[in-house]
């Protein structure tokens, strides 16, 4: 399929998004991710720097495009946005090429989460630079610790790049999905104290911090709340030994809506539901309740969102508004001020051993990126 587009060489594509699979980027460790991404990009001339707002020594990496052949009349400069790290088990990856298809061994996940897009975004800058035509003037930003609440994206200097609006591939959803709605998360953590003793002797002088959690789970909705909202308990630590009457329990639970107000309703019933099961049984509760991101809704008629499908259609997709209920940078930097929108990649089974991508889908996305950037 030839459409205007200088072709992407799907070879050389998979063989950088092989080597960036095998170098180990658990977030709070993306140094050496990141210091072999400053090269990438001064490779094909683009100034690259670590802004080490990260634990460690680590940082976001940036890079801004060379003027050279940058055309204003594409207007103000993009930013191509990808996160570096990785969840786990995510160290040591293996990866295995089958059929079309990229794997782990099955011991580790794959790293496609988020590496097939920075894979991309260098394939399709070095694409653009050696077509030798004029392209949009654009930067780069590698984030650290987005799987841990978007964290570079939280402490990145916007100043210190000239884009105002950001293009995040970071959805699951096939090529073509623009994800323009998310919901508000939020992580919710609630301790729940009771008083220990001995299981067998003076249980009654005891308050077992594990039946006031039970209790208080056992009074809130999860799951599907409805179309727009979910919530879950995904944790519960709690007791020392089998004979003492538990003094401590702690559960951590999330809740993400698309609308604000289901939002602050599902919060507020599990807050409630923690304090009425500590209640039940004399014992108390802290929570802690922590707004992890703000959801966002884009018009179709929002600039990002029309640049975005054009670049779709040009790169031979179907373009499609979707929503999702993960988060990603987008999130983040709207509420810095930032414009952004995130895209699909056709990454499947994310964060889990089944990880996986086509070789199609990792150059499609690479063509999809270069449609942003030229005519
Ligand atoms: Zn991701």
């Amino acid at each position: 399929m030839n459409l205007g587009l200088p072709s992407i060489d799907e070879n050389r594509v998979l063989a950088s998004f092989l080597e960036l699979v095998k170098i180990d980027s658990p977030t709070f460790a993306e140094q050496a991710i990141a210091a072999t991404l400053e090269a990438r990009l001064r490779a094909p001339g683009i100034a690259a720097t670590n802004d080490l707002s990260g634990p460690h020594g680590g940082g976001n990496v940036i890079g801004r495009a060379p003027d050279t052949r940058a055309d204003p009349a594409f207007g103000e400069p993009i930013c191509l946005c990808a996160h570096m790290d990785t969840v786990q088990p995510g160290l040591g990856v293996k990866p295995v090429v089958e059929d079309g298809i990229v794997r782990s061994d099955g011991t580790t996940i794959l790293g496609a989460d988020n590496k097939q897009a920075i894979a991309a975004i260098l394939e399709a800058i070095q694409t653009v630079f050696a077509s030798g035509r004029s392209h949009r003037p654009f930067d780069v930003l590698f984030t650290w610790g987005e799987e841990k609440g978007h964290l570079g994206a939280h402490s990145v200097d916007l100043g210190a790049l000239r884009a105002t609006s950001a293009y995040v591939f970071d959805a699951g959803d096939e090529i073509g999905t623009i994800i323009a709605e998310t919901p508000t998360a939020a992580s919710i953590v609630a301790t729940f104290h009771g008083r220990a003793a001995h299981a067998g002797i003076e249980p009654e002088r005891g308050i077992s911090a594990i039946q006031a959690a039970a209790l208080a789970i056992s009074r809130m909705r999860l799951g599907r709340i409805d179309l727009d909202t979910t919530a879950n308990v995904g944790l519960i630590e709690g007791g020392t030994v089998r004979n003492a009457v538990p003094e401590r329990a702690v559960v951590q639970m999330e809740t993400r809506s698309m609308r604000a107000e289901a939002f602050e309703e599902q919060v507020a019933a599990m807050t409630t539901a923690c304090q009425e099961g500590a209640a039940a049984v004399g014992g108390t509760v802290d929570i802690e309740t922590h707004v992890s991101y703000r959801g966002f809704r884009l018009t179709p008629d929002d600039p990002i969102v029309l640049t975005a499908a054009d670049a779709l259609r040009r790169a031979g997709y179907e373009a499609r508004i979707g929503r999702t209920g993960g988060g990603s940078d987008a999130n983040t930097l709207i509420p810095r001020g930032m414009r952004a929108v995130n895209l699909g990649t056709a990454m499947k089974d994310l964060h889990s051993v089944r990880e996986n991508v086509r070789v199609s889908d990792i150059a499609g996305l690479a063509r999809v990126i270069v449609a942003l950037l030229i005519r």
